[in-house]
């Protein structure tokens, strides 16, 4: 009898490389369900990378978002009718409060909670969670791998080990389509845990990708849901109002306004096809928060 699983495609080119190679590789094994979940803030080449991997390989990718208030807690959407203007992050926030490195609660809510619920649903239990972290990620493994049956595709000597970042470059620059998006431009737009030099670099490139950010830290800079000052008070912390997203205490309006005046330079790791090309800058500046900027479920990015 086959195992159940879960296939987690965050619409990178990593755990896309990883979708493909599982539905080519594992069917004989493995029932898969292949699913993407929408946070609303996602770059439109995003939405369209997932679609267009679903059409040429031919697995049906389950789009979702998250539903906080609603007992099944996640929708089902498709490329048509995902969101494109924040709306799952919004319910998020006006539930959670704005996430930041203080309290990273963004991914859990618009991706862990819904994938899981979605999992359940479809498969109930047991069923296994495929991951799309590299070789060169190690340190973004689950500690609770085990427990969760959450499986590492492009690490675990079972699939495909060895896997790393210019292995996943070399792939796609072969293919006929790819993510046509910089590196540092995926995920959630203007992700809080990218590091303020691509932030500023994304700020004077795409302004307007900030919009959201601004908007909803001029709506919920002071709100605090009970259970997070509760949590605050338990760990004797306070918090500075009003809340923002970014590092350092900075806000979308100051990051901005600083994007005014700078010009990054980023390498576009995306296009790096040698090891040594993908090391990273020494820099502060340059140095994305937890789990790096990608946003895989289960991963140390909560
Ligand atoms: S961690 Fe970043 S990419 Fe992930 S949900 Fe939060 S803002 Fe979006």
């Amino acid at each position: 009898m086959k195992k159940k699983l879960i296939v987690s495609f965050s619409g990178g080119e990593t755990s896309a490389f990883m979708s493909q190679w599982l539905w080519q590789n594992r069917t004989d094994d493995y029932e898969m369900l292949f699913v993407f979940a929408n946070t609303g803030e996602e770059r439109e080449e995003t939405l369209e990378f997932v679609q267009h991997c679903s059409d040429y390989f031919g697995f049906a990718v389950n789009w979702i978002e998250c539903e906080p208030g609603c007992k099944e807690k996640y929708r089902s959407v498709d490329f048509k009718t995902a969101s494109r203007h924040g709306e799952p992050f919004e319910k998020v926030i006006r539930k959670y409060g704005i996430p930041n490195i203080a309290l990273p609660h963004c991914s859990r809510e618009l991706k862990e909670v819904p994938i899981s619920a979605f999992s359940k649903n479809r498969f109930g239990k047991p069923y296994y969670t495929a991951i799309g972290i590299r070789s060169d990620e190690v340190d973004r493994i689950s500690p609770f791998a085990q427990k969760k049956k959450l499986i590492y595709p492009l690490i675990s000597k079972t699939f495909l080990p060895g896997i790393m970042k210019p292995d996943v470059n070399l792939y796609w620059s072969k293919m006929p389509f790819r993510l046509n998006l910089k590196g540092y431009e995926g995920n959630c737009k203007w992700c809080w845990k990218k590091s303020k030099r691509k932030l500023l670099r994304i700020a004077k490139d795409t302004p307007f990708a900030f919009d959201f950010p601004q908007r909803m830290e001029e709506l919920y800079g002071n709100f605090i849901p009970d259970s997070r000052s509760a949590k605050l008070l338990q760990d004797g912390k306070s918090i500075p109002f009003p809340i923002t997203f970014f590092r350092n205490h900075l806000s979308a309006k100051e990051i901005l306004q600083m994007a005014q005046s700078a010009n990054p330079i980023i390498r576009d790791e995306s296009r790096a096809y040698t090891k040594q090309a993908t090391l990273s800058f020494d820099d502060t500046d340059d140095i994305d928060a937890v789990g790096g900027t990608s946003c895989e479920v289960f991963s140390d990015c909560r």
